[in-house]
This record gives structure tokens, sequence and C-alpha cells, in this order.
């Protein structure tokens, strides 16, 4: 490998740009040229294609967000769009590509491969739907933010008596959620992996709170799961509990990313590198059991992950204390 190209790609995550600086200043001290490739695939094809050094990473560790900027591309759908991606890499020298984003950018990662080009997926989203990997570039900072955030609502709820009905990210994945149901201590938390809890259960449980005296009553929706409004309309006609809804949305994609982010994005970068100079392609980058390992991209997708029971039972033990 002489020139290695770095690019994110799918949704932004926190600890993306930590990503990028260690394949840069790895790459460099392994001798290599570095590229950085702008605004994922769509970047690669319009041949949006910058000449990295150490400087050009300097002080965006601490930085959320991604200085590459992030794209979905349609045209990567395409044989054609891949081949003339391919051919870009060729043409500017680049032999070795990270790519740093969520599974379908793996999938990109694949195609480029078997065209030629080496590369090497890093996991970053912060919705932790890899497969293969216990962790995922961005969840700990998104996880940290909603929560944060959800004892806001909470104050304010408490204060009010008030039911709160708040959405986290997460897109098919609950893992966001189920970390916030126990970390914001919530009364309910849905989640898809877990099936529909029904509405007349959840206002049941509501109502049974109340007669305890429990001054508020929070519930955590996966984006997964969805109808949030509409869910916190029913609670309100049929309690008579003032009942607000929040969707906290893309502030869960922002802000500085934590020190563990900082750490894996930098581990996990500084692994593709490795790779790459080993001469490996069509490989992602995963965190198992407390170590650093890689798959092969389709045995990775492949793979089945599943949330964790225990995580679930618990919360919902926590969650129905009887006083
Ligand atoms: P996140 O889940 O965090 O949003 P992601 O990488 O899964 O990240 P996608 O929108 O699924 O996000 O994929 C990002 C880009 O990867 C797509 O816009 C497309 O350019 C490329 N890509 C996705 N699927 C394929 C595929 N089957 N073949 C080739 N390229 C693909």
């Amino acid at each position: 490998i002489n020139t290695i190209g770095v690019l994110t790609s799918g949704g932004d995550a926190p600890g993306m740009n930590a990503a990028i600086r260690a394949v840069v200043r790895m790459g460099l001290a392994k001798g290599k040229r570095v590229m950085g490739i702008r605004k994922g695939y769509n970047g690669l094809i319009n041949e949006d294609i910058i000449d990295m050094n150490a400087r050009s990473v300097s002080d965006i560790i601490q930085r959320g967000g991604t200085i590459l900027y992030t794209a979905r591309c349609q045209d990567f759908f395409t044989i054609e769009g891949q081949t003339k991606g391919a051919n870009i890499c060729r043409k500017y020298g680049i032999d070795g590509l990270v790519i740093i984003g969520g599974d379908g950018s793996f999938k990109g990662a694949a195609a480029l491969s078997e065209l030629g080009i080496n590369t090497i997926g890093v996991p970053g989203t912060i919705d932790l739907d890899i497969n293969c990997t216990d962790y995922t570039i961005g969840f700990d900072t998104a996880v940290n933010t909603a929560m944060e955030a959800i004892d806001k609502i909470r104050d304010t709820s408490t204060s009010h008596e008030r039911c709160s009905v708040v959405e986290v990210m997460g897109r098919h994945a609950g893992y966001i959620a189920l970390w916030c149901g126990i970390c914001n201590g919530s009364e309910d938390v849905l989640l898809p992996e877990k099936g529909k809890i029904s509405t007349k259960q959840i206002i049941n449980n509501i109502i049974a709170n109340r007669k305890k005296g429990k001054k508020h009553h929070l519930i955590i929706v996966a984006e997964g799961v969805g109808g949030t409004e509409k869910l916190a309309r029913e609670i309100e006609e049929k309690t008579g509990i003032e009942t607000r809804a929040t969707i906290l949305g893309h502030l869960q994609r922002g802000g500085s990313p934590s020190a563990v982010d900082r750490m894996h994005a930098s581990m996990m970068g500084a692994y593709a590198v490795d790779l790459l100079c080993e001469g490996k392609s069509n490989r992602v980058v995963a965190y198992k059991d407390g170590k650093y390992v890689d798959f092969d991209i389709e045995e990775g997708r492949n793979m089945i992950k599943v949330i964790d029971d225990r995580k679930f039972q618990v919360s919902q033990i926590l969650d129905k204390y009887t006083l």
C-alpha cells in the first residue's frame, strides 16, 4: 500500500473526527501518503479529494461531526457508480481505503474491494446497530447527550406532575433507548426488539404509579417504535394527566465526543491502517469481548446481535418499585 484514502459515509457520529485523525497520523507514521475524500462516496465519484498531512487533523479530536463531511450516494448502489469510484481511486493512486460509517457504507466498501481497491470498514454510528461489533463510534456520546436531555425533561415534568414521552434515536435498533431506560430510570421503555407493549398496559401502569404518589411518569420510546405524539395524546385523553411528547432528534448526533468514543475511534482507526499495511482487504474492524478484532465484511454483516435481555429485565424491575 502506498496511498491510503479515508472517507466518512452515512449518518455522522461523534468520534468520527478522532477516527480520521488516527487513520491520517498512523498512515503517515507508516510512511504512507494519506488522502481525505469529502462527502462520502459522492465525493469519491466527484473527485472531491484532498491531501492530508499531520496538521490537517490538528485540533479535531475533540470536535463532533466530521471534517470530511458525510453523505448518502445513490450512484454507489449501481455497478457503474462503483466502477467509477474504483477508477478514481486508481487515478489518484489510492490503493487502500478506510470507510468510517455504518452497515450500508460497508456494502459500498465490499463492492470496491471486489473491484480491486483494498478496503477496511470502521464502525461509526450512534445506533450501535452493526452486528459484528459490541461498540460503534458515537454511541457513548449520543447516550450521554440523550440522558442529560431527558434528566432536564424529568425536572420540569416532576414540577408540573406531568407525564413525559421521549423519543430517542437508533433507527431500527433500541440500544440508545434501552440505555436511557436504565440510566434515566424511566417508568417504561419501548424497544423495537421487544414487540409492542399495549397502550392500555402503559396507561394502567401510569394510573397505578399515580396512586402510589409518583409525581412524574417517564416513557422512553425508540425511534424504531415511533408513534410518540400519538401515544402522548392517548395517555392524556385516557388518564386526564397532562402529557408532553418530546422527540430529541438530531441533537443526539452532535457534540464533543466522550473519552470512550475518542479511545475507540483512535484504536479502530489505527487498527484499520495496520490491516491495510498487512495487505488485507474487505475487512471490518470490530470491538468484541474487550478486544479489537476484524471480520470479513460479508461474514460480519451476517452475524447476529441480540439486545441484552438482562438489561431489559433489570430496567423493568427497577422501574416498577412497590413502596
Ligand atoms: P448509518 O446507519 O449510520 O446512517 P450507513 O452507512 O448504514 O450509516 P447508508 O445510508 O445505509 O448509511 O449507506 C451510506 C452510503 O453507502 C449510501 O448512500 C451508499 O452510497 C453506500 N451504500 C449503501 N448500500 C450500498 C450497497 N448495497 N452497495 C453499494 N453502496 C452502498
